[in-house]
């Protein structure tokens, strides 16, 4: 880099090129820099550089938002400056944060009073919120048996092979035994038969979630939790259930009211769900709500006092941005229950659309359900010549940023694409998709047998790649599941 001192002040001419403006010498990339430049470079140094990431807009392989309004925006830069937890300077603030608690415990039928306050706490995501869920239970379960005089060194907990990687994070970083049921061809959710039959004195809950991850099925809580409420009353346990509502908390209560996920069943004791998915909020903020207030054990609250008043926090993390909370306030208040009905019922026909284009094509076998959250995921009818990552590989080129991936234990031999269908997905857009398939298995048709990358045994045109390679050309927004050949685990991220 870049302008000398002499060429902003002496030399107008050389200004007059971009090139030669900023980028005449490089800058390192894995050191920091012995001198400043301009500000006006710096911007456009990064600006030039990150036109190569995707285009969020087009990125359909997740459920975070990218868009809201611009007055959402505006909300957002101006609180961009406040540090979340400073709740004795910013009282504001955290008091938009309790109001969104309260708002989001009793959208999800929190047996509260009248003005009684409802426990909960905002957190980077999801992931943030089931760690904390997750410590709940085990502490709960650790001080019963403890009073009961029993072993209290073996917790498990019990979910489907269909679970995001949070809780697998939860697992092994909090040394909790995760015991998972697993899939099967054609069936791709959590069995509640088969987890309460695994249900034993160890274990400290039973994880379903509403809307997996590789799906969006919806799983039978209700069916979940009267089976557990049996095997209980024979045991003498009272395992309970916590709900990962991470992308289906915020469409259930609009779409389907009168399904009984949430705390109107007894054994559900907390519930998470990302603000920044169907909370229709960007990137880094989620919700964890318990039922009661005896349902998270009072040792794992801090009482901090170094910032003025005595402050309760239940976080992992201290410091953080205020913006997203500012923004799901704005989101609820401003769409109130009948706003996010409509944008959910937008996603779901818009889904629909999606759906019934691939189906015309008679290449795809539809794998998701109608109701769940809004996406379609599918496999081709015949995967023999070209397969589900070919084409994945082939959509980018239109821009179009959409994921396969393997599905987990038992059912790894079915690969699956996914598209995710979010507010700012419009109907145009998913006309235009749909055409571009066609596009796509057209070029498919008229090509040799795995000239494209296939991505499933670490080719690209029958010549080996290094996993780095492989991962740039896949995408970089899921990892592979082959490389992990022992657990086969599902690690895509959204
Ligand atoms: C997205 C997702 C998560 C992780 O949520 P973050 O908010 O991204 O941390 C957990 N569980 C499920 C079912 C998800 O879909």
């Amino acid at each position: 880099m870049v302008l000398s001192k002499t060429a902003l002040t002496s030399d107008d001419s050389i200004h007059s090129t971009f090139a030669s403006r900023y980028v005449r010498n490089s800058i390192p990339r894995f050191e920091m820099p012995k001198n400043s430049i301009p500000k006006e470079a710096a911007y456009q140094i990064i600006n030039d550089e990150l036109k190569f990431d995707g285009n969020p807009r087009l990125n359909l392989a997740s459920f975070v938002t990218t868009w809201m309004e611009p007055e959402c925006d505006k909300l957002m830069m101006e609180s961009i400056n406040k540090n979340n937890v400073e709740m004795e300077q910013y009282p504001v603030t955290t008091d938009l944060q309790n109001r969104c608690v309260n708002m989001i415990a009793r959208l999800f039928n929190a047996p509260l009073g009248d003005g009684e306050a409802a426990i909960g706490v905002g957190t980077v995501g999801s992931s943030e919120a089931v760690m904390l869920a997750g410590l709940a239970f085990k502490r709960l379960w650790q001080n019963k048996r403890k009073a009961q005089g029993l072993p209290y060194d073996k917790p498990n907990i019990v979910t489907g092979a269909n679970i995001q990687v949070c809780l697998e994070k939860f697992a092994r970083y909090f040394e909790v035994e995760l015991k998972e049921v697993k899939l099967r061809e054609g069936y791709y959710v959590m069995d509640p038969e088969k987890a309460v039959e695994m249900v034993d004195e160890n274990t400290i809950c039973v994880v379903a979630i509403l809307g997996s991850t590789l799906t969006g099925e919806f799983e039978d809580v209700k069916l979940l939790n009267d089976l557990l409420v049996e095997k209980n009353k024979k045991t003498g346990w009272d395992t309970p259930i916590h709900v990962d509502a991470a992308s289906g908390g915020f469409i259930a209560p609009f779409l389907y009211p009168e399904l009984e996920w949430d705390f109107r069943l007894p054994l559900v004791k907390s519930i998470n769900v990302s603000g920044h998915k169907y909370g229709l909020v960007y990137a880094g903020i989620g919700w964890v709500v318990w039922r009661t207030k005896t349902d998270l054990p009072d040792e794992l609250i801090f009482n901090i006092n170094y910032l003025g008043a005595d402050q309760p926090t239940f976080t992992l993390n201290f410091s953080k941005g205020s913006s997203q909370v500012i923004a799901q306030y704005y989101q609820l208040i401003r769409l109130g229950f009948e706003g996010y009905r409509n944008v959910m019922d937008t996603c779901h026909e818009n889904m629909m659309v999606l759906k019934q284009g691939l189906e015309k094509t008679g290449r795809f076998n539809i794998i998701s359900k109608e109701n769940g959250v809004p996406l379609v995921a599918f496999s081709l009818k015949d995967s023999s010549l070209h397969n589900e990552f070919e084409v994945a590989e082939m959509l980018r080129r239109f821009g179009w940023i959409i994921p396969a991936y393997k599905m987990p234990a038992d059912a790894e031999h079915v690969t699956v694409l996914r598209v995710v269908i979010r507010d700012d997905f419009s109907r145009n857009l998913a006309e235009r998709l749909v055409s571009d398939f066609d596009k796509v298995l057209h070029e498919l048709d008229m090509l040799p047998s795995g000239i494209h990358a296939n991505m499933a045994n670490g080719t690209v045109n029958g010549v080996k790649k290094t996993a780095e390679e492989m991962q740039r050309e896949v995408t970089s927004y899921w990892k592979k599941f082959v490389e992990n050949k022992k657990t086969n685990k599902n690690t895509i991220t959204k």
